[in-house]
Protein backbone atom coordinates (compact mmCIF):
# COMPACT_ATOMS: atom_id res chain seq x y z
CA UNK A 1 0.00 0.00 0.00
CA UNK A 2 1.00 3.11 -0.53
CA UNK A 3 -0.23 6.64 0.73
CA UNK A 4 1.03 10.31 -0.83
CA UNK A 5 0.11 13.66 1.34
CA UNK A 6 1.53 17.37 0.53
CA UNK A 7 2.23 19.03 3.97
CA UNK A 8 2.28 22.87 4.40
CA UNK A 9 4.75 24.91 6.43
CA UNK A 10 4.70 28.44 6.88
CA UNK A 11 8.12 29.52 7.85
CA UNK A 12 8.51 32.75 10.31
CA UNK A 13 12.13 33.79 9.50
CA UNK A 14 14.63 33.48 7.15
CA UNK A 15 16.54 30.93 8.80
CA UNK A 16 14.50 28.44 11.37
CA UNK A 17 14.45 24.69 11.96
CA UNK A 18 10.75 23.32 12.89
CA UNK A 19 9.94 20.41 14.11
CA UNK A 20 7.33 18.52 11.83
CA UNK A 21 7.35 15.24 13.84
CA UNK A 22 3.42 15.31 15.23
CA UNK A 23 2.52 16.13 11.63
CA UNK A 24 4.34 13.36 9.79
CA UNK A 25 3.03 10.99 12.58
CA UNK A 26 -0.14 12.11 11.91
CA UNK A 27 -0.17 11.06 8.44
CA UNK A 28 1.10 8.06 9.17
CA UNK A 29 -1.42 6.94 11.39
CA UNK A 30 -3.94 8.31 8.41
CA UNK A 31 -2.76 5.97 5.99
CA UNK A 32 -3.46 2.99 8.53
CA UNK A 33 -0.13 1.38 7.44
CA UNK A 34 1.42 -0.21 10.25
CA UNK A 35 4.68 -1.51 8.85
CA UNK A 36 6.94 -0.16 6.76
CA UNK A 37 8.78 3.41 5.76
CA UNK A 38 7.86 6.85 5.59
CA UNK A 39 9.52 9.05 2.62
CA UNK A 40 9.68 12.63 3.59
CA UNK A 41 10.96 15.07 0.43
CA UNK A 42 11.21 18.52 0.36
CA UNK A 43 10.96 20.17 -2.97
CA UNK A 44 13.27 23.63 -2.63
CA UNK A 45 16.56 24.61 -3.24
CA UNK A 46 16.81 26.66 -0.03
CA UNK A 47 15.35 24.68 2.68
CA UNK A 48 16.11 20.92 3.87
CA UNK A 49 14.96 18.57 6.42
CA UNK A 50 17.32 16.60 8.82
CA UNK A 51 16.78 14.42 12.32
CA UNK A 52 17.91 15.97 15.75
CA UNK A 53 17.35 16.79 19.21
CA UNK A 54 13.51 17.48 20.19
CA UNK A 55 13.76 18.69 23.88
CA UNK A 56 15.77 21.62 23.81
CA UNK A 57 15.39 24.54 21.67
CA UNK A 58 18.76 25.86 22.25
CA UNK A 59 20.07 22.98 19.89
CA UNK A 60 18.23 23.68 16.51
CA UNK A 61 19.01 27.63 17.26
CA UNK A 62 22.94 26.54 18.12
CA UNK A 63 22.39 24.38 14.67
CA UNK A 64 20.92 27.24 12.81
CA UNK A 65 23.64 29.75 14.25
CA UNK A 66 26.74 27.71 13.79
CA UNK A 67 26.01 27.23 9.79
CA UNK A 68 25.53 31.31 9.58
CA UNK A 69 28.67 31.14 11.07
CA UNK A 70 30.45 28.82 9.03
CA UNK A 71 28.33 30.03 5.57
CA UNK A 72 27.86 33.90 5.59
CA UNK A 73 24.83 35.16 3.54
CA UNK A 74 27.44 37.69 1.77
CA UNK A 75 30.79 36.13 0.80
CA UNK A 76 31.08 37.08 -2.44
CA UNK A 77 28.66 34.15 -4.04
CA UNK A 78 28.65 34.77 -7.55
CA UNK A 79 24.70 33.43 -7.84
CA UNK A 80 22.97 36.95 -8.79
CA UNK A 81 19.88 35.98 -6.56
CA UNK A 82 22.09 37.06 -3.14
CA UNK A 83 21.10 33.59 -1.46
CA UNK A 84 23.91 31.17 -2.20
CA UNK A 85 24.67 30.57 1.90
CA UNK A 86 20.79 29.00 1.26
CA UNK A 87 21.52 26.60 -1.38
CA UNK A 88 24.63 25.61 0.12
CA UNK A 89 23.26 25.00 3.27
CA UNK A 90 20.41 23.31 1.47
CA UNK A 91 22.78 20.74 0.26
CA UNK A 92 24.16 20.34 3.77
CA UNK A 93 21.22 19.23 5.53
CA UNK A 94 19.60 17.46 2.30
CA UNK A 95 16.16 17.09 0.77
CA UNK A 96 15.01 13.88 1.75
CA UNK A 97 14.82 11.22 5.14
CA UNK A 98 13.34 7.75 5.44
CA UNK A 99 12.05 6.67 8.18
CA UNK A 100 10.96 3.39 9.60
CA UNK A 101 7.46 2.91 10.56
CA UNK A 102 6.97 0.20 12.63
CA UNK A 103 3.33 -0.35 14.97
CA UNK A 104 1.78 2.75 12.65
CA UNK A 105 4.23 4.74 13.52
CA UNK A 106 7.68 6.32 13.15
CA UNK A 107 10.23 4.61 15.03
CA UNK A 108 12.31 7.75 16.49
CA UNK A 109 15.31 7.66 19.26
CA UNK A 110 13.69 9.45 22.38
CA UNK A 111 15.42 12.61 21.69
CA UNK A 112 15.20 12.47 17.90
CA UNK A 113 12.24 15.05 15.81
CA UNK A 114 12.27 15.72 12.19
CA UNK A 115 12.97 19.37 11.58
CA UNK A 116 12.26 21.29 8.53
CA UNK A 117 14.96 23.35 7.58
CA UNK A 118 14.52 26.96 6.54
CA UNK A 119 17.12 29.22 4.98
CA UNK A 120 15.95 31.35 3.06
CA UNK A 121 12.25 32.55 4.57
CA UNK A 122 9.92 33.13 5.40
CA UNK A 123 7.97 31.66 3.01
CA UNK A 124 5.34 29.09 2.48
CA UNK A 125 6.84 25.48 1.75
CA UNK A 126 5.95 22.28 0.91
CA UNK A 127 7.06 19.05 2.23
CA UNK A 128 6.15 15.54 0.08
CA UNK A 129 5.28 12.21 2.32
CA UNK A 130 4.91 8.93 1.28
CA UNK A 131 3.96 6.10 3.19
CA UNK A 132 4.44 2.94 1.71
CA UNK A 133 3.95 -0.49 3.72
CA UNK A 134 1.52 -2.52 4.43
ZN1 LIG B 1 18.94 31.29 -5.41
Amino acid sequence: MIAFEQLRVKTPKREVLINITSDINKIVRNSKIKEGVCRIFVPHTTAGITINENADPAVMEDIINYLKKLIPQRAGFSHMEGNSDAHIKSSLTGPSLDVIIHNGGLVLGTWQGIMFAEYDGPRHRKVYVQVQGE
